[in-house]
């Protein structure tokens, strides 16, 4: 048999779901690109079907207990952020994602670590500040929605991600993370997880004018 026959015979490699992923609130399977959905009171971020996932992009649907991972990147360049702020933050690494968490009515901070996502507790009047800073990102939908913040040698980037981007961070850094500072495998996965995110987002401006 010619092998350009016997290409057509061969199943196609289908988009497959992989084996056990199901829609968390349907159980209809789904592939490997699904979008997530967040439980606003037990902050559990579900897996979801097309279906459930419009469903609940819907302003108030389920009484809002249940809201749409969004599917917007945005990179700030100018995002203006004092060394002496950072401090106040009091982020032990260097990166953090902020969101505004409607259950409790304020910003919290998180950080990755190797035991998964770490609060921070956030001094508000600190944020406000940086918040004033930068009123072009002023508009992060609450629970879904996040500032990630990355110390850089030049400076701080800050991307406006998903909620899900964060967690598939955090879920970099608590699977490779080795020995006490991480190890050089799981800062090069950072650095490419970043680049990625710079290469997906559209660029606005954080500041006045
Ligand atoms: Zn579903
Ligand atoms: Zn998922």
């Amino acid at each position: 048999m010619s092998t350009g026959l016997r290409r057509f015979r061969e199943p196609r490699p289908s988009p497959a779901p992989v084996a056990g992923e199901r829609c968390e609130m349907c159980a209809e399977p789904i592939d490997a690109r699904h979008g997530h959905v967040v439980n606003v009171e037990s902050r559990a971020l579900l897996c979801a079907c097309r279906s459930c996932y419009l469903l609940f992009t819907v302003p108030g649907a389920a009484q809002g207990r249940f809201l749409a991972v969004p599917d917007r990147y945005l990179y700030a360049p100018d995002f203006m952020l004092s060394a002496a702020e950072w401090d106040e933050l009091q982020i032990p690494v260097r990166m953090a994602f902020f969101f505004h968490n409607s259950a409790l009515g304020r910003t919290v901070a998180f950080y990755p670590s190797p035991a998964g996502a770490t609060e921070s507790e956030l001094p508000l009047p600190t944020w406000d500040r940086v918040m004033a800073a930068n009123p072009g990102l002023a508009d992060a939908a609450p629970d879904v929605e996040a500032l990630l913040v990355d110390r850089r040698p030049g400076g701080f980037v800050c991307h406006l991600v998903p909620i899900d981007a964060c967690y598939e961070l955090v879920g970099l850094v608590r699977s490779r993370w080795k020995g006490f500072d991480g190890g050089q495998e799981v800062w090069q996965a950072i650095d490419a997880f970043f680049e990625e995110l710079r290469a997906r987002s559209r660029e606005v401006r954080a500041g006045h004018g």
